[in-house]
């Protein structure tokens, strides 16, 4: 039986049932299909993309066949590297810099198929206490909810979500497989050395610090980001330090964007408190300047920001001014 288009697989079994990617295929070996167990051939002439060839097709798709063994494969790949010790690198970037996280500190064991409290995940690199401190997505299927991801790094996870063509085409090793990945939330994966003394990373303190800061009248707060040394985006707020390049606000805080103009952002977001109140948190970007602003409303009080003036346009405008207005500073623009 032939088929006009012949699907090419990226990944099959060894007779002892180890998953292999293509890239690790060797000729004249035997494999396996994972789903059908039939066998499959590995074609690597120098035309085509190197595949496996199925030999009796049955209904096993290629990304069926990848979701089979690809999560196995990574799975045992990182245990490797946790065993023998090794980093497994993958780069962090914010808009201005990258940085270097290695993806098993304080891993202690790597789950597949793990139900974690804020979702499925594909694998999970856990912590002694059972936490997952990492979740990888295979990126099979549809893309995962930006929603999703927020959940995870909100709760101090890190989300690695894999690129579909090299999970589905088994052209990988892990390095390349890493490069071409996107991660959400990690930053605190970072070397100690890497940061500035007294910097509060965890998502969760991030949030205490903020919420904290408008408890007490004048129940406002806000503040421009500093550069020090080679650190940018540093917020100071009752004697801590906090990192906030956009990156981190975005999986630390998130918000829903609204544009005021060219090159002047605001990220608003909103949290309840518990006596009925809410709390408005407001990440303002001006140009070349960044600046926070937190304002807590009681019960009842009207929530209002006049988000339309134009003033916020004028060149001379930072995003420290607007960021004094949004916490309900007066408007005394720099004319
Ligand atoms: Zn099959």
């Amino acid at each position: 039986m032939t088929y006009p288009h012949e699907p090419m697989y990226g990944w099959a079994l060894t007779l002892d049932g180890v998953p292999v990617p293509i890239a690790a295929a060797q000729r004249g070996q035997r494999y396996l299909c994972p789903v059908c167990k039939k066998e499959m051939v590995p074609k690597m002439g120098d035309f085509k993309q190197h595949h496996f060839a199925h030999l009796n097709l049955l209904d096993c798709t290629p990304d069926n066949v990848a979701r089979a063994v690809a999560g196995k494969w990574l799975v045992l790949t990182l245990t490797r590297y946790l065993a023998s010790g090794q980093p497994v690198l993958i780069e962090w970037r914010t808009q201005n810099t990258s940085y270097k996280v290695d993806v098993l500190k304080n891993a202690a064991a790597i789950k597949e198929n793990e139900n974690t409290p804020q979702g499925q995940a594909d694998i999970a690199l856990l912590n002694k206490k059972g936490e997952a401190q990492v979740v990888i997505l295979l990126g099979l299927g549809s893309p995962p909810e930006q929603e999703q991801l927020h959940q995870w790094t909100r709760n101090g996870t890190a989300v690695i979500v894999l690129n579909p063509t090299g999970v589905r085409t088994g052209q990988i090793q892990l390095d390349n497989l890493l490069a071409e990945s996107e991660i959400s939330g990690g930053w605190w994966l970072l070397d100690e050395k890497q940061l500035p003394p007294n910097l509060v990373r965890a998502p969760q303190m991030i949030r205490k610090v903020l919420r904290r800061a408008v408890r007490k009248p004048p129940y406002r707060f806000y503040g421009e980001l500093h550069t020090e040394g080679a650190f940018s985006h540093l917020l100071e707020v009752e004697g801590h330090k906090l990192w906030l390049p956009q990156e981190v606000w975005r999986d630390t805080i998130g918000g829903a964007r609204n544009r005021l103009g060219q090159d002047v952002d605001v990220l608003l977001q909103t949290w309840e408190t518990h006596d009925g109140g809410q709390i408005a948190l407001f990440y303002v970007t001006v140009r070349e300047t960044t600046a926070v602003a937190v304002r807590r409303f009681q019960a009842g009080e009207n929530i209002a920001f006049n988000l339309g003036t134009s003033a916020f346009r004028l060149p001379s405008v930072t995003a420290v001014d607007l960021a004094r207005h949004l916490a309900g500073g007066p408007i005394n623009f720099p004319a």
